[in-house]
């Protein structure tokens, strides 16, 4: 927060399930982890763009007792080989392994993580030099657009995961509109880059 601007970089911060990789309920063992068509590619165009490229995601299988948090781990450290290979990084991985009401202690708890609670990316901003009015959140469920109206963020809603039927079937009930939808992350991202270069052409005739 101490830090000027110009030392601050945009973030994309990325929802997991359903938006990098297929959604198929609980991610409960590594070999059900499997990164959606294009998503390499996507997060490849973010790091070349200089975006900070972070995912946050709820794990509240682990507070259900489904797995580990271990395996959340070994997921995850799946998932950077994968890109790793494929030329792309994440930057940062933040998840919630907590619920409310589920399981026992320590992972039963109102915790502040929780999407659409503010936890990770308040994690995030103290980790990382970013720059949140500068910065996008992609994410296939509306709870992702609650979520990053918290920091005024740019959404993206993609069709991905849950994202389809949660368009069709419940757009009229949703309490904030996404800043733009996206069959998928890929398509996502090249609207975000777009979208950066129209901001900062507007701030530099502005000045
Ligand atoms: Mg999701
Ligand atoms: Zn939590």
């Amino acid at each position: 927060m101490s830090q000027p601007s110009s030392q601050l970089n945009p973030a994309v911060f990325l929802d997991r399930d359903g938006t990098i990789n297929e959604e198929k309920g609980y991610i409960n063992h590594p070999s059900r982890f499997r990164l959606l068509k294009g998503v390499p590619e996507a997060i490849r165009l973010l790091n070349k763009n200089g975006f900070l490229t972070i995912i946050v995601t709820n794990q509240a299988g682990v507070a259900r007792g489904y797995f580990k948090e271990e395996l959340v781990q070994r997921v995850h450290e799946n998932m950077h080989k994968q890109l790793k290979q494929a030329g792309a990084y994440i930057d940062a991985v933040y998840y919630c392994p907590h619920h409310p009401e589920a399981g026992k202690e320590p992972y039963r708890k109102s915790c502040r993580c929780r999407k659409p609670s503010p936890g990770m990316i308040e994690q995030a901003c103290s980790d990382l030099p970013i720059d949140l009015t500068r910065s996008y959140l992609v994410g296939d469920r509306h709870k992702d657009i609650l979520f990053a109206r918290q920091f005024s963020l740019t959404a993206v809603m993609v069709l991905t995961g849950y994202g389809r039927g949660e368009y069709e079937y419940q757009k009229g009930q949703w309490r904030e509109q996404p800043d733009h939808i996206a069959p998928d992350l890929y398509h996502g991202v090249q609207w975000i880059i777009a979208h950066s270069r129209s901001m900062e052409d507007k701030t530099f005739y502005e000045q």
